[in-house]
């Protein structure tokens, strides 16, 4: 027999914990939802060249992590590196932007696929939840993402994190700070890796967030792009501390955050915590003005994020946030025998109709063994059904915390376990 196992670098979520994960999206959908954003769902796969002009091709994305194909029809297919593409190509296929700006829109649980080293925190599939917002130019939808981020953490009951914010300008700015960059960087080129000597002619902005510490020492007195903006960008990043100070978003401007891909301009942001090692990032993002036009659409200015959900778990995990499992049902029928069978068909689907999470007896084991059953499901209550509760009408409700029974008339049994219940939540 064959000993299947999952792909290198792919998690299975499992029953026991999906209820976690649903917890996580449910608090995504509803900041999403009060801030004005609905949500869009994209094709996992998507044509090639969609992420060749969209990411673009200097990125490590691009370059090494894709996972591209032909399919049958002989066309270049990529598994989709991240979400903001997709959702672009929606979004100008519709028409959408064409229409009412801004359009604000999220994804959730989106899988994403990115051939890297599978590590803790680095899969070859994960799952993002992300924002994009198109239309909208000035700082304070900047700051708004930022503080949707930030305070998605803060109801978590994460603390002491701070966003770090930098701006990498227009490419009217840019390419001015890319000669001064260029000029201390020329002295200084043995020191630099491979990669990044590479960089230095094609985005040498990529070599001030490479993680050699070669590099990093190489670095050292640095000009910032901060200092170099031109005074619209320099305004729009100011006004973007104004907004976080007024949204009462704690942050720190950490010039060496450049994001990786190329689309970027002003606003760059990440949201790291210590909690995740080598692999700090839990959220990251930008402004991207230049993409839309880029990928066919009109001109129009664009900003989002990207929260990877994997690291997000495993951050809650770590600092003990995750909230506890709840039993899969809450009431179990039992049969005494097989004369009760659709007695208890019909008392589950009664007991389900009223909200009542249940389930009932499938595999005719013996009465002990189901209460067993009952007791390894958590379930707080076993109805039991037997020859004498039919004759009468009636069903045995066992209270499995309080150790109590009691008999109640059938059609009574959902009222009186409501009452018992109040605030039985279904989830998902
Ligand atoms: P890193 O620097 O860690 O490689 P990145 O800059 O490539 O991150 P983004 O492209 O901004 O990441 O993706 C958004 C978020 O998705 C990241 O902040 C991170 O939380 C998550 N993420 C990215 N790559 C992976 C991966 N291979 N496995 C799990 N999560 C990931
Ligand atoms: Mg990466």
């Amino acid at each position: 027999m064959a000993n299947y196992q999952a792909p290198k670098g792919t998690q299975d979520v499992l029953p026991e914990v999906s209820f976690t994960w649903q917890w996580m999206e449910k608090a995504m959908r509803r900041a999403c939802a009060l801030a004005g954003y609905r949500e869009i769902r994209t094709p996992v796969i998507e044509h090639t060249e969609l992420f060749l002009r969209g990411v673009g091709d200097t990125t490590d994305i691009v370059q090494k992590e894709m996972y591209t194909f032909e399919d049958k029809g002989g066309r270049s297919i990529t598994l989709k590196p991240e979400g903001t593409a997709g959702a672009v190509r929606a979004l100008i296929q519709s028409g959408a932007l064409a229409g009412t700006l801004p359009q604000k829109a999220y994804y959730l649980f989106s899988p994403t696929f990115r051939y890297e080293k599978p590590q803790a925190g680095r899969l070859r599939e994960h799952h993002q939840f992300g924002v994009e917002v198109f239309g909208a130019a000035g700082p304070s939808i900047d700051a708004e993402i930022i503080s949707l981020a930030y305070n998605l953490f803060v109801g978590f009951g994460v603390k002491n994190l701070k966003a770090q914010i930098n701006s990498i300008g227009c490419p009217t700015c840019r390419s001015a700070y890319y000669e001064r960059l260029r000029a201390f960087l020329g002295s200084r080129l043995d020191r630099l890796c491979d990669a990044c000597r590479d960089r230095f002619e094609r985005n040498p902005l990529r070599i001030l967030d490479c993680k050699e510490a070669g590099c990093q020492a190489a670095l050292e007195g640095v000009p910032e792009m901060v200092d170099c903006l031109c005074p619209e960008c320099a305004a729009h990043f100011n006004g973007l501390q104004q907004s976080l100070t007024a949204l009462e978003v704690p942050f720190e401007i950490n010039p060496r955050i450049v994001r990786g891909l190329d689309y970027y301009t002003r606003t760059v942001f990440e949201i790291v915590s210590d909690q995740l090692g080598a692999q700090a990032t839990v959220c990251g993002g930008g402004r991207y003005d230049g993409l839309v036009e880029q990928l066919g659409g009109p001109s129009m200015p664009g900003i989002g994020f990207g929260m990877g959900m994997e690291r997000l778990y495993l951050m809650l995990d770590a600092l003990g946030l995750l909230p506890k499992v709840p039993p899969a049902i809450d009431v179990f029928i039992a049969c005494v025998d097989s004369t009760a069978g659709l007695e208890a068909l019909k008392l589950a689907k009664a007991l389900r109709a009223a909200g009542i999470r249940c389930d009932v007896e499938h595999t005719g084991r013996g009465l002990k063994a189901q209460f067993k059953y009952a007791g390894r499901m958590g379930c707080r209550f076993v109805c039991v059904l037997g020859p004498d509760e039919l004759a009468e009408g009636k069903v045995v409700i066992r209270d499995m915390a309080a150790h109590e029974e009691q008999k109640v008339e059938l059609c009574h049994c959902a009222g009186w376990l409501m009452q018992k219940q109040a605030g039985l939540e279904v989830e998902g």
